[in-house]
């Protein structure tokens, strides 16, 4: 985006990219379909230690204005829940819409090419397996630390320390909860199971999927709660979100008095975890033996279940990076570097990182441009 918004402007661009193919994020994104952008784009879906930073960059090109290049791109694409957008046929349709104009306005795409180093006299020096080469403006556009399998590296946070700018601690964001011990047990028991929950931290709270898996937790509202979590949180799960649970308790002690607890707790939640819940004994109460008390703990621990993950899966799973390159050192409006006149920090190397649902591409394609075009007016 960045290149290609340079490039129209007639700057002469140099894409050097390690890795053999260009946009590989974007190929695997979606489950090949590349959640692109989301219509209800605003500042609130993005994590920053500043979070008013990113509004400058995501006005001057929004999600509508992604939008219309797709639709110009005749890029047939549709909505999931939350405004998420998708592309109908393939993922390779947006990087091909994003590789066209850089072939069109001449930028050189040099792959396969691993950089050596990087100094600045009056320009920039970088030195590449491929020769050296001299610029004026230099992007940092090399991502975050997900999935290093795919060429994902910490390169972008090491130009920066290079270059003397803070750095707020990179950790793995939109990724599963481990789980160890008794935890680790039960849940494994569980796998396969999903249901729609609200999960939070921090206040912070999601309603989405959750995911039981052999290693913990995983599915929408964990892989969002996941990038506001810190090591040592509890997080609390309300396991029936639509539902007054304790007034529907109530009515079943009524109505049905002679009920096991556990048959009625099945009939609104997969058995497995119903046994699990109730490991205590307490399911093979008939309703009529609770006392009103022991309705609320039932109700607390449906609405409120606690659990204590022991970390994540880390980068190998991650499809973030929370955190990066501080926003302090950095124009909100050009994304161009206080400290260094010419060096530019872009998306996901950047310390802002989006919610699940096309808001991490837009921050990609939002600071691209707004970098772009400020080099172009330099
Ligand atoms: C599995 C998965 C699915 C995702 N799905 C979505 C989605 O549907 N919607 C969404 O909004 N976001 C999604 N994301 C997040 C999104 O892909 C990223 O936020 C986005 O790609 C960031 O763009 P970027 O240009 O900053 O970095 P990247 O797209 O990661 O690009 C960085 C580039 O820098 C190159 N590079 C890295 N290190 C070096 C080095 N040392 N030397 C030379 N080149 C280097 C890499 O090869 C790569 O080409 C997904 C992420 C993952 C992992």
């Amino acid at each position: 985006m960045c290149a290609a918004t340079a490039a129209a402007q007639g700057q002469s661009v140099l894409i050097v990219d390690h890795a053999d193919k260009a946009g590989k994020k974007i190929l695997i994104s979606g489950g090949g379909r590349c959640n692109f952008t989301n219509r209800f784009t605003d500042s609130k879906n993005f994590i920053s230690a500043n979070p008013h930073f990113c509004k400058s960059a995501l006005a001057r090109f929004s999600a509508y204005d992604f939008i219309d290049m797709v639709e110009t791109a005749d890029i047939s694409y549709h909505e999931r829940k939350h405004g998420q957008l998708f592309c109908d046929d393939s993922a390779r349709d947006i990087l091909e819409m994003l590789l066209a104009p850089c072939r069109q306005h001449g930028v050189t795409i040099k792959l396969n090419s691993s950089i050596s180093s990087i100094d600045k006299t009056d320009q920039f020096n970088i030195e590449t397996t491929q020769g050296l080469f001299s610029a004026d403006a230099l992007v940092i556009a090399t991502g975050g630390l997900s999935i290093p399998k795919m060429g994902a590296t910490p390169f972008g946070i090491t130009i920066a320390k290079q270059f003397a700018l803070n750095i707020n601690q990179p950790v793995a964001g939109l990724v599963p909860f481990t789980f160890t011990g008794i935890e680790k047990e039960s849940l494994k028991s569980l796998a396969g199971i999903s249901l729609d929950v609200t999960v939070s931290c921090r206040n912070q709270a999601f309603t989405e999927a959750m995911l039981f898996t052999h290693r913990g937790l995983s599915g929408p509202a964990i892989l969002q709660i996941s990038s506001y979590w810190k090591p040592g949180d509890a997080i609390a799960i309300n396991l029936l979100p639509d539902m007054n649970i304790h007034e529907q308790l109530i009515s079943k002690k009524q109505l049905r008095p002679d009920a096991q607890l556990s048959t009625i707790l099945s009939e609104l939640l997969p058995k497995r975890l119903v046994q699990i819940l109730m490991k205590d004994g307490m399911g093979e109460n008939k309703m009529r033996q609770l006392s009103d008390k022991q309705l609320q703990t039932i109700t607390t621990l449906l609405q409120s279940w606690q659990l204590k993950p022991n970390g994540t899966e880390g980068y190998r799973t991650a499809e973030v990076t929370v955190g990066g390159v501080d926003t302090n050192e950095l124009s909100s409006k050009t994304l161009q570097s206080k400290k260094i006149p010419g060096l530019y920090f872009i998306g996901e190397v950047v310390d802002v990182t989006g919610h699940l649902g096309g808001f991490n591409f837009q921050w990609a394609w939002s600071s691209g441009y707004a970098a772009g075009i400020a080099i172009s007016q330099r």
